[in-house]
This record gives structure tokens, sequence and C-alpha cells, in this order.
């Protein structure tokens, strides 16, 4: 057996709020059956029970939305608009901002490109749904490397945006990969000092942090609700209404016009204009809960629950021989409770199967969709990835350090 330290994290023994399925024992291949651990919600996170819950109440009255008089499409349809309304009140949308409800972040990008009036400017930090779109904008896409520091990232930003002209800055409000930020108030008024918008991905941020459209003056805010635990099916761009009421519909259906005739199209206004085909109902009233379920925790609270869990996961790791933590910037402030890392000389694939498959702990392994990035870390053959939620208990953290250890130590 391993002669590593247990790392003490009895603090922090209990979820914060009930995830469906956290108690589900799953087999080891040693035939013991154990409660499975879920490191991966940075991924897709399980729904929380309150969310569960709501799709059942919700699912009597499933029809369809936007379509007619009958009374199950009418409470759809009531239900539908609602929960837009949720979804744009947990970003502190502003009075004039328009919610359209999408697939996920990755659609919501991909709508914001096909609007962007002009060019847009990332980093090469990004995940792939933050990078790959901006190309289809009307203007095209530049990539600033961020540098090793806060500062100095700012810098090449700034000096960039200083020599041409930019529509929209597009950053992550949470790396998937080190779950680092850059301080959000500087950049933001770095892009509108230039005249640029400013759109966050806050496909990871929003399942950590709060967001507030109105008071912190970013333009857009891209997310996903399977990451908010809901289950899977939509997401949602927030934001400014101008350029999504001029931007071509970003599906072409019905629902996204207001008159067709033989010869002419009169298309919407946003939201509808890109909402074409039915709207997933069940889905946005997840999302929707998910948002007020979030919403109604003390932010304090939130904060604690994740950073005694976090601490106490990096101290194990940091007792670990050859292990190294992904960072992005050597000066970020605190990341949130998503933690790459590799152990030297070990296949990440390998070791995240023997977590699972004998310590009953899931793990993500792989390149997180952010290929630039791990190429950048010289981590190109892949990491391995935990993240820390509203669900992680005190023991997860052991289970996972235990399992960490018995690798080092040869018990495979
Ligand atoms: N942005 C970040 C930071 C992410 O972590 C992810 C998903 O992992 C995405 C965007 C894309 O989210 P989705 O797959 O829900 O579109």
């Amino acid at each position: 057996m391993s002669s590593f330290p247990t790392t003490a994290t009895s603090a922090c023994p209990t979820p914060l709020l009930p995830l469906v399925g956290a108690d589900v024992e799953i087999p080891l291949v040693d035939g013991r059956t154990v409660r499975h651990a879920n490191f991966d919600g940075a991924a897709s996170a399980p729904a929380s029970v309150a969310v569960a819950q709501r799709v059942t109440d919700v699912l009597p009255w499933y029809a369809s939305v936007h379509r007619g008089a009958g009374y199950a499409s009418q409470v759809s349809t009531a239900l539908y608009e609602r929960a837009r309304e949720d979804v744009g009140r947990f970003v502190g949308a502003r009075p004039d901002d328009v919610t359209i409800i999408t697939r996920n972040t990755t659609d919501a990008l991909n709508l914001l490109a096909s609007a962007v009036p002009g060019r847009v400017l990332t980093l090469d930090v990004e995940h792939h749904a933050n990078l790959l779109p901006w190309d289809r904008s009307q203007g095209g896409h530049e990539v600033v490397r961020a540098q090793p520091t806060v500062a100095g990232t700012l810098s090449a930003l700034q000096g960039v945006l200083a020599a041409r002209r930019f529509a929209l800055l597009a950053v992550t409000g949470t790396s998937n990969v080190t779950g680092e930020s850059l301080p959000l108030a500087a950049v933001v008024d770095l892009a509108h000092r230039y005249g640029c918008r400013i759109v966050v991905d806050g496909a990871q941020l929003l399942a950590h942090r709060r967001l507030s459209l109105e008071d912190s003056g970013v333009d857009y805010v891209a997310f996903s609700g399977h990451k908010l635990y809901a289950p899977f099916g939509a997401g949602a761009l927030v934001g400014r209404r101008d350029w999504l009421d001029h931007a071509a519909p970003h599906l072409a259906g019905g629902g996204a016009v207001r008159q067709v005739s033989s010869s002419a199209v009169q298309w919407a206004t946003s939201p509808a204009r890109h909402e074409g085909g039915t709207p997933n109902l069940v889905g946005v009233v997840a999302m929707a809960a998910a948002a007020a379920e979030l919403s109604a925790v003390p932010d304090e609270e939130l904060r604690q629950h994740e950073e005694q869990l976090h601490r106490a996961l990096l101290d194990g790791l940091r007792a670990l021989p050859e292990v190294d933590v992904a960072r992005i910037w050597v000066d970020s402030a605190e990341p949130v409770g998503v933690v790459t890392f590799r152990l030297r000389e070990t296949d990440p694939g390998l070791l995240a199967a023997f977590l699972a498959a004998e310590h009953g702990v899931s793990v993500r392994d792989g390149r997180f969709c952010a290929h630039p990035l791990l190429d950048r870390l010289g981590w190109g053959a892949g990491a391995v990835r935990a993240s820390i939620g509203i669900g992680t208990t005190g023991d997860d953290v052991d289970r996972l350090l235990a399992g960490l250890q018995a690798w080092v130590a040869g018990d495979q």
C-alpha cells in the first residue's frame, strides 16, 4: 500500500446541492461496487434533483411552443417564455438585451459569429468553441498569443486593439483546462476603450461564479445548460440586440418568420429570428430551473464549498511525485475548481481508465477541445482533468487522491 499522507477533507463532507445519481454504485474490476465519484462535471454535470423534478413536472405539458391555441400548446409557450426570462435574469440581462435559446455554447458562439459586423479578436488559450467559429465572421478573426502573465496578456491585447479596429473581443470566463480567468473588469474596460464589444464564453464560469451583464458591462454571454446541472439540449446567447436583429437567421424555417409568400420572406426579429424549428421546451425549462437553483445559493457558500475541496485536491496532488498542474498565467487570481494535471511518464487515458475501473472515480482525459493551449503547455499528448462542482464531497476528493496514490505506488 502507499505511504502517502491522506488529505483531510472532512470540512466539506457533503454536496452543496443534491444531484441525480449521487448515490449510484458502479462495478469495479475486482467485483466490488462503490459509489461513483464523478469529477467530470466540467464536461457535462449531472442534473440536480430539483431540476429533474422540474422536468418531470413539465412533461405532461409537452406540446409545440408558439404554435396555436391548444391548451397544452399555450401552457408550453408560457413555460418557454418564462424560462427565457429566467435565463436572461440569471446573467443579469439589461432591459434591452435579447436572450436567444440555442443548443449549447458552441451554437450560441456560432450564431454570434454570423452576426458580428467586423473583425473578432481572441486569445490562443480558448476552447475550440470560442476559437473556431470566429473565422466565419464577416471581418475574419485574429488570435493573440497569451503571455505568461495576466498583465502581459492584457498589454498584448491592448497592442492589437490599438493597432486595428475590432468589432468584438471574445474571451473565456473561465478556462476549461486550468480554471483560470482574466480579470473581467479590466478586459471589459480595455475592449470598450477601443470601441470593441466583448463576449464572454460562460460555459465553465457560470457553474462556479456569477456574472451580470448589466453590472459588468459585458456585451454578450454564451453558455450551456448541461454544465449548470441541467440535462442536455439547451444553451443561450444573451446580449445586445442590434447585431442579432440584422443578422441572417441562424436557422431558416418555421418560427423564424413573420410572413412568407411565394416570392418574399419577412423574417422575425430576435429572438424568434434565430430560433427556427420547434424549440426544445424541456431543455430550456431545465436550464432555467438550474439557473434559478444556482442563483439561490449564497455566493459565499458556493465559493467556500468549492475552495475547500479545491485546496484539498491541490495539496494532495502536490504531495505526489512528478505531478504537474496546468496554469496559463503565473499571476492569475485563484482559479475555480477545474484542475488539469499530468503525472510524468503516465498515459492520461490509462490513468483515467485505472481510476474508473479500480476506484470508481471518473475524470476526463484528453486535450479538452483546447489543442492550442495544450500545445502551449507542451502537453500535446493530453492530460487528466478533475472538476469540482456543487455535488463534490470530501470523500470524492479523498478517493481520487487515494486512486492517484495507488497508481504512483504501482498498486495496479
Ligand atoms: N467553452 C468552454 C470553456 C467549454 O468548457 C465548453 C465545453 O466544454 C464549451 C465552450 C462548449 O460547450 P458546449 O459543448 O456545450 O457547446
